[in-house]
């Protein structure tokens, strides 16, 4: 019986997991995970607000193995191709015949100073909910230092997960001023961004859109400012690119969302990689071990139409699962395998519970109306993730507020 491990519980490895339990074949799979639970990936930055509790936005793994899948709850250390083997960190080395490598991202700091010491990441379930916390206990420490300080809040990076989290913590904008005690337009949320065009993946009329409605709603912006370095409680940015000039913006919370990059397994494991990422072959294998799927955010795939790899995003992830699963079963029966084709759906960012905006298609979607169909966009990817009963568990059907 072929052996096959999937590396990872993320929207690519379970939807992988789903579609191979769905065939009857001659196989076995285990699953890796360092958690027993899978995370919704794109919904940490509610849980660091504190909008979602950490059960909204997850599920037991074992809600959806089957009994004659095997799950081993572990870190993967290095991946021996060579060898087809796995090590894991509880002493095992699991042999595979085929291997689905979707490891998942990190948090890129571009070697930027102080980064890992003075800034909150905001990367897993856990480091989410340290930011939440962190907020709380500012909020109040205010009532002591009366520091204004303490009701500063920065987010380094005006990406998608920035956006998301400043337009979450707006949502919470009042809550966390009655913490402290204060009016809430006392509370002060900035973002610092690198460039000034924001947003590239929208035409400029969306992406002002967006950024307008935040700035409207109080959160400051400072664009076309390269952060340089992160001391403790400041933010060293450049103001001036002609003369190189830095400015420092003092802060009890600094949350760092300016990139990822893929596992840091990829690099240790010798893998042909760019920040965590291996650009596969057309079938999502990887360009010198065919039976190795490389999937989700480990994993660049050329566009061919600009000739740049597709953003990592839990679109395409959940598209490549389904890809590397089915390759894998034609590869079983001796078929040839097909090359991944991807036509994005759009995408929409939220900004809170009841404002996103982006594109569904080509079209633009705007305010309530987008934020409706950025639930059902969360609740597709549940549904693909987990199946009907975590759907319907942890789906968004508030759709009325
Ligand atoms: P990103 O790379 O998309 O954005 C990072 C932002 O940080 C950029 O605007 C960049 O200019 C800025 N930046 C980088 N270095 C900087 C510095 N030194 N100083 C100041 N600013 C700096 O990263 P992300 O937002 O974490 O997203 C990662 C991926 O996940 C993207 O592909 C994104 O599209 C995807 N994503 C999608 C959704 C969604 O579909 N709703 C949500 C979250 C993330």
């Amino acid at each position: 019986m072929k052996e096959i491990v999937i590396l990872g519980a993320g929207y690519a490895g379970l939807k992988a997991l789903r579609r191979l339990q769905a065939d009857k074949g001659d196989f076995h799979v285990t699953l890796v995970d360092r958690n027993d639970y899978h995370y919704e990936a794109t919904d940490l930055h509610e849980v660091a607000a504190g909008t979602q509790s950490r059960e909204k936005i997850t599920f037991p793994i074992a809600d959806v193995i089957k009994p004659s899948t095997t799950f081993e709850k572990a870190e993967v250390k290095l991946i021996d191709r060579k060898k087809q083997r796995v090590q894991l960190n509880n002493g095992k080395n699991l042999a595979y015949d085929y291997l689905i490598v979707s490891l998942g991202f990190r948090s890129e700091s571009f070697g930027i100073a102080g980064v890992a010491e003075n800034a909150l990441e905001m990367v897993d379930v856990a480091s989410a909910e340290n930011v939440n916390r962190h907020i709380i206990e500012q909020m109040k420490n205010y009532a002591k230092t009366k520091s204004q300080d303490n009701l500063r809040i920065v987010v380094c990076g005006a990406g998608f997960t920035g956006i998301e989290l400043l337009g979450a913590l707006e949502d919470n904008r009042k809550k966390f001023a009655a913490i402290a005690g204060v009016e809430p337009e006392k509370l002060e949320f900035y973002c610092v961004e690198a460039v000034t065009r924001l947003l590239p993946m929208f035409d400029e009329k969306l992406a002002n859109y967006g950024i307008s409605a935040l700035k409207n709603w109080g959160i400051k912006f400072l664009t076309g400012k390269p952060i340089k370095e992160i001391k403790p409680n400041t933010v060293v940015y450049q103001d001036n690119k002609e003369t190189g000039e830095t400015k420092e913006l003092s802060a009890k919370t600094i949350i760092w969302t300016t990139g990822v990059s893929g596992s840091q397994v990829m690099e240790a494991s010798g893998f042909s990689q760019r920040r965590g990422r291996v650009m596969v072959s057309a079938d999502l294998t990887d360009p010198d071990f065919d039976n190795v799927y490389i999937i989700g955010d480990v994993s660049a795939v050329m566009n061919t139409e600009n000739n740049r790899p597709y953003p990592t995003t839990a679109q395409i992830a959940l598209s490549m699962g389904e890809h590397a699963a089915r390759n894998i079963l034609a590869q079983l029966k001796g078929s040839a395998t097909t090359p991944f084709t991807f036509k994005s759906l759009g995408s929409v960012a939220s900004m809170g519970n009841t404002h996103a905006f982006g594109l569904v298609g080509k079209s633009a979607v705007k305010g309530y109306p987008a934020s409706f169909v950025k639930k059902m966009i969360m609740d597709k990817s549940l549904l693909e993730t987990g199946g009907i009963k975590e759907m319907l568990a942890k789906g968004r059907f508030d759709l009325y507020h």
